[in-house]
Parts: C-alpha cells; sequence; structure tokens
C-alpha cells in the first residue's frame, strides 16, 4: 500500500517456494502488520511471556491516510495495562461530542459525556504516535521483535495448518516458523487472499476525500460533521489543523477531477462558509486522497494455526469512525483466549473459533447500524435535489433519554466492553 493507503501490487518476485532459504525464526506467534490490531496483540501476548514476532511492511508508522481517534473503550484498555496515563502525555485533542450541522441547525448525534466510563471523550492522537508508543512498551519484553520493512508474502502450509509465512525485506526472503500465523494487515489483506477465505460485501453509497485545512483560534471544536446541499463534510480537529473528510456519492470521482481542485474549493467553501479563507491551501489534487468505501465480514475468520483479525477480517465503513475501536477490541479477545493455549501450545482451531464468536456479532452489529445510516442518512444528505433533514424517526431516537446515549455508546465504547484478562 502507498501512503494514500491504495493498494500496490506486489513488485514480481522470484517465488520463495522452492527455494532454500537461510533466514528461518521460530517463535510462537507471528503477526502480519503493525497497526492498532497487530501492534496491540502483541504487546498483550508479550507481556504474558509469549514469543512474538511483529512483521510491518512499511518502514516507518508515518502514513497520512490514517483514522487518528483513540475511543474511551481503548483508554479503558490501556488503563487497565496501566499505560493510559502515558498515553496521554503525548500530544493529543480530546472531543466530547459529536454534531451534525443541518440546514436546520446543530443536532448533537454523540455525547460521550454521559457514558458511565473514566474516559468519557474521544482521544486525537496521530495514529504513528500510538503505534510507536505501543510497539515501544512492547519491546520492553525480550521475547518480542517488530521487523520494519518486512513484507508477508506466502503462507507456509503443512497438512492442511498454516505453521509460518515467508516475507521479503531489502529483496532477501525470510521464514517464520510459528504455532499461530495472524493477519492483521488491514483493507486490503494479502493474508485473506493467500487464505482464500470468503466475504461477505455491502455497499457503501459514497466515497470520501481526505486531506488537511488549516484550523483558526475560534473555529468551532471537536469532530464536526456538516450536511448541505448534496454534500457532507467531516471535520476532525487535529488542534492546528482540521482532517477533512469530502464525502460524495460511489462513483463521483472522476467527475470531481474534470471539474478541477478549484470547484472542489468552491464547493467546500459553500458546505463551509467560513473555510472561504483558508481554501487556498488546497493547490492540488496531490494533496487529496481518495478512500474508495468499502465494508465487508470474512463468513470464517481463521484456518488451522491462522486468525484473521481488524480490518483483515472486516473492512469497516468511515460511519462512525470505528475501525480502530473494533480492531483493538479484536486484539484484546485473541489474545484473551489464545494466550493460554499458546503458552502451552495447545492450541487448537476451536480456540480460533472462539475469537471469531465472540468478535462477530459486534462486528455484524456495528456493521448493520453503518448500514442503517448509511441508507437512511447519507444517501439522502447526498441528493443535490431535496434539502435534508435528519430523518423524524432519528430526531426522535436522538431525544428519547433511553434511546440517545445509543449512538456514542455503539462508537465509543462498541457493542459491549472488552477487559483485558490477566
Ligand atoms: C482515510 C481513513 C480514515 C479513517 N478514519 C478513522 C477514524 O477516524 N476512526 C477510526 O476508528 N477508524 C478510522 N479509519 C479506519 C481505521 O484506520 C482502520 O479500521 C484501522 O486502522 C484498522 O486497524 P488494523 O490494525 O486492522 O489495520 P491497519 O491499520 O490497516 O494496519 C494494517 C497494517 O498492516 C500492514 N501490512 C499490510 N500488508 C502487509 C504485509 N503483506 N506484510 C506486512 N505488513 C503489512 C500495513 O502497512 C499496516 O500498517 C480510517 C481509515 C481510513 C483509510
Amino acid at each position: 500500500m502507498d501512503q494514500h493507503g491504495t493498494q500496490t501490487a506486489h513488485p514480481t518476485d522470484t517465488r520463495a517456494t522452492n527455494q532454500h532459504i537461510d533466514n528461518v525464526e521460530r517463535t510462537h506467534c507471528c503477526i502480519i502488520g503493525a497497526g492498532p490490531a497487530g501492534s496491540v496483540l502483541a504487546l498483550l501476548l508479550a507481556r504474558r511471556g509469549i514469543p512474538v514476532i511483529l512483521l510491518e511492511a512499511h518502514e516507518d508508522f508515518e502514513r497520512e491516510f490514517r483514522g487518528d481517534t483513540i475511543h474511551p473503550s481503548v483508554m479503558e484498555i490501556m488503563d487497565e495495562i496501566g499505560l493510559s496515563d502515558r498515553l496521554l502525555q503525548l500530544s493529543h485533542a480530546k472531543v466530547h461530542t459529536l454534531t451534525a450541522q443541518t440546514d436546520e441547525g446543530p443536532v448533537t448525534i454523540g455525547d460521550f459525556g454521559r457514558l458511565k466510563t473514566r474516559y468519557p471523550f474521544i482521544t486525537i492522537v496521530p495514529q504513528s504516535r500510538f503505534l510507536e508508543f505501543v510497539t515501544a512498551e512492547a519491546k520492553r519484553y525480550p521475547h518480542f521483535r517488530l521487523v520494519m520493512g518486512a513484507s508477508a508474502r506466502e503462507l507456509i502450509e503443512e497438512n492442511g495448518v498454516i505453521c509460518g509465512i515467508r516475507y521479503l525485506r531489502q529483496e532477501i526472503w525470510h521464514e517464520v516458523r510459528s504455532l499461530l500465523t495472524v493477519g492483521a494487515d488491514g483493507r486490503f489483506s494479502h493474508i485473506r487472499h493467500l487464505a482464500g477465505l470468503p466475504s461477505i460485501k455491502s455497499s457503501p453509497p459514497m466515497d470520501v476525500l481526505w486531506f488537511r485545512l488549516p484550523r483558526r483560534q475560534d473555529d468551532p471544536e471537536g469532530l464536526v460533521g456538516v450536511f448541505r446541499r448534496g454534500r457532507i463534510l467531516v471535520l476532525i480537529d487535529r488542534s492546528d489543523y482540521w482532517q477533512v473528510g469530502y464525502v460524495f456519492s460511489k462513483g463521483g470521482y472522476q467527475q470531481l477531477r474534470t471539474a478541477g481542485v478549484e470547484a472542489l474549493q468552491l464547493s467546500i467553501a459553500e458546505v463551509m462558509p467560513r473555510f472561504s479563507d483558508r481554501m487556498e491551501n488546497l493547490k492540488d489534487w496531490s494533496q487529496v486522497s481518495l478512500l474508495s468505501v468499502e465494508s465487508d465480514r470474512l463468513t470464517r475468520w481463521y484456518r488451522p494455526g491462522l486468525l484473521l483479525i481488524g480490518d483483515a477480517a472486516h473492512v469497516m465503513s468511515p460511519v462512525g469512525g470505528v475501525g480502530i475501536n473494533y480492531a483493538i477490541q479484536d486484539a484484546v479477545v485473541a489474545a484473551n483466549v489464545l494466550a493460554g493455549p499458546l503458552r502451552t501450545e495447545q492450541l487448537r482451531p476451536q480456540h480460533l473459533a472462539t475469537v471469531q464468536r465472540r468478535r462477530v456479532w459486534p462486528t455484524r452489529i456495528i456493521q448493520a447500524f453503518q448500514t442503517l445510516v448509511q441508507r437512511r442518512v447519507i444517501t439522502a444528505a447526498l441528493d443535490a435535489d431535496t434539502r435534508f433533514v435528519l430523518p423524524p424517526l432519528l430526531r426522535l431516537f436522538l431525544r428519547l433519554p433511553i434511546l440517545r446515549n445509543v449512538p456514542a455508546r455503539l462508537i465509543g465504547l462498541g457493542v459491549w466492553r472488552v477487559h483485558v484478562k490477566e
């Protein structure tokens, strides 16, 4: 993948199969992908004394095209392992509410202050800092190893069991033999493809342009969604700048490109007039990344010796910005279930099935919620011919004391909480 998150074809290398490989390592768990899911799983297993190798294709964690939110549930998890105070020492912003600006005025979609948690806010930290923090913590354990620039290419399968991975680093093939291989390699998962695991797809109606704009002192704070004239802007407050998501109907990208960057500037300024004074900062398309919105979920998350978690198991729609939260919760459940069998070297497929069973329902529920919002809100909001108003049922939902906390709860804490088992 390049820095914009688009999938890059693997260069045509000589296949390692049938070649002698000198660099062979053995470990209990080999994790592919040092994103939120892979890094947190590696840390949790390392803390429990399990030998772990974590492979990351990139040489560093610096990537523009990522979510930067740490939800209340993730802060609770960090608290359980004694890291929340140090995490909050990283430079961050706190978001207490999710607000939608509509033609009828602002509507609070979620108020994290109402949740019963020690951390009633979303913490915005660049994901690169968060991953550096988590992997630095894992490095304190001598049986943990992080290999950057290591691109996993081939699964090693013997008698129907996955027993390791071959990866390329600086054009040299390496092999890791492990009791368990975990594919945490994100939305373009190569491991999912190699394992031949089937998925169920849904069709989100939108794509997103992703770019930065300067933030001024008197700008609003927090996470803001602006719904106007057939367009949606999502604004994420990153203290000194806005991370902007410009949401448009799926398939409309070529039309936007043809209309030119000036038309895009104009369109953004129409939706958010206070940005008129800074649109000259968006000069050309190199500053803009396209997020082709997908959503799917594997019907089976494992094979003997292999487990997939995070986006590799379920690509999340950006609705609600929950991908990191759910990926990390997968990691916690996987560590809880698998640390024992890994330590005693008694790992069985039913342990992997347990991880899937515990995580598939929260995934199904949040994806059903996202699909509902896409159908009832996003599709209507992207229709340029009608004035957008929030559906009356949703307004009522957000007013009823018993229901109004549901979106904040689903986004902030997940369908149900997960806790780190020591
Ligand atoms: C533009 C954008 C904005 C987003 N905003 C938000 C947000 O605000 N909040 C939120 O919660 N979620 C957001 N998301 C979604 C969120 O980033 C993902 O759901 C989350 O990162 C998934 O974590 P993961 O660890 O499963 O996968 P990833 O974060 O994708 O990590 C996978 C890792 O695997 C590595 N990798 C891939 N292939 C290989 C290989 N062959 N060998 C070795 N390593 C490999 C990759 O380099 C990457 O580091 C956003 C996503 C995008 C694209």
